[in-house]
């Protein structure tokens, strides 16, 4: 597949290359925590939506504590995995435990350094970066691992990208969720401006004490969108499961 010139401008503009450590509130808290077992709030804000926050304890989850997606996403994996936006490394702990071979990537320094001290083979390297080329059998992209996506008008990128980076027979692993429900009033009808961009395209920017982050943009997809797009660059979509509030697995394969 050959990206058009505003595809690839498009691409250009939005690529976040490497998070810079003192932008990094989530990398301050994964490091923090696992240093000390502890760690302090991790605030998430949006033009969309009331501030929330994201215990970093769920950063560090094990098997058991991952929801159903997750957990199916793992048993799914083989061959060689690539872990994109790994974090803390959760899964791929998971999966060095069941002997599998995993490298992991991550923009933030900080979150690689903490993977790197548990045992990861852990990377800083931008998923959208070119000269990143291995193949992988299993690309995995968890806890709604799309959203470095960001905005629907950069998925035919993403797609070029997992064609560069799978091997023969290879798949792509992702969990997300369909966010209709949040505009959805009580009487049934939706606050979704059909004149604007994507209902799951997001702008969230993240504080750890006093550290803020630059804003960033973050895509939820759902299924029948994610596989309309999917087939138009000739990908094969499939859903896996259904999880317990509107997300589901989808495996991408060609
Ligand atoms: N997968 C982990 C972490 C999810 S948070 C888990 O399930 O717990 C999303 C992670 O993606 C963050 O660590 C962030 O630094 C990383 N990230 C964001 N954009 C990225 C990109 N373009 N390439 C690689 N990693 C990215």
């Amino acid at each position: 597949m050959v990206l058009n010139a505003k595809e690839n401008l498009i691409t250009k503009l939005k690529m976040k290359s490497i998070t810079k450590n003192d932008k990094d509130p989530m990398g301050h808290a994964i490091s923090e925590y696992y240093k000390k077992g502890k760690a302090a709030k991790l605030r998430v804000f949006s033009s969309q939506f009331y501030e929330d926050e994201i215990p970093v304890k769920t950063l560090f989850r094990k098997l058991d504590e991952m929801p159903m997606p997750e957990q199916m996403a793992l048993d799914l994996s083989r061959g060689r995995v690539l872990d994109v936006g790994a974090g803390s490394g959760c899964h791929s702990l998971e999966l060095m435990k069941r002997g599998m071979e995993v490298t992991a990537i991550d923009i933030s320094e900080l979150s690689v350094e903490v993977m790197r001290e548990r045992g990861v083979d852990a990377r800083v390297i931008n998923f959208f970066d070119q000269t990143f080329n291995e193949k992988f059998d299993t690309i995995l992209m968890a806890m709604n691992g799309i959203g470095i996506v960001g905005k629907v008008e950069n998925l035919p990128n993403f797609f070029a990208r997992i064609k560069d980076l799978l091997a023969d027979g290879g798949q792509v692993l992702l969990d997300s969720s369909d966010i209709r429900y949040v505009f959805e009033n009580e009487d049934g009808s939706f606050d979704i401006n059909l004149n604007g961009g994507y209902y799951g395209e997001i702008d969230y920017t993240m504080q750890y004490r006093s550290i803020k982050g630059e804003e960033f943009d973050w895509l939820y997809i759902d299924f029948d969108t994610l596989s309309m797009y999917a087939e138009k660059y000739g990908f094969k979509c499939e859903k896996c499961i259904n999880g317990e509030h509107y997300d589901y697995l989808a495996r991408l394969s060609y």
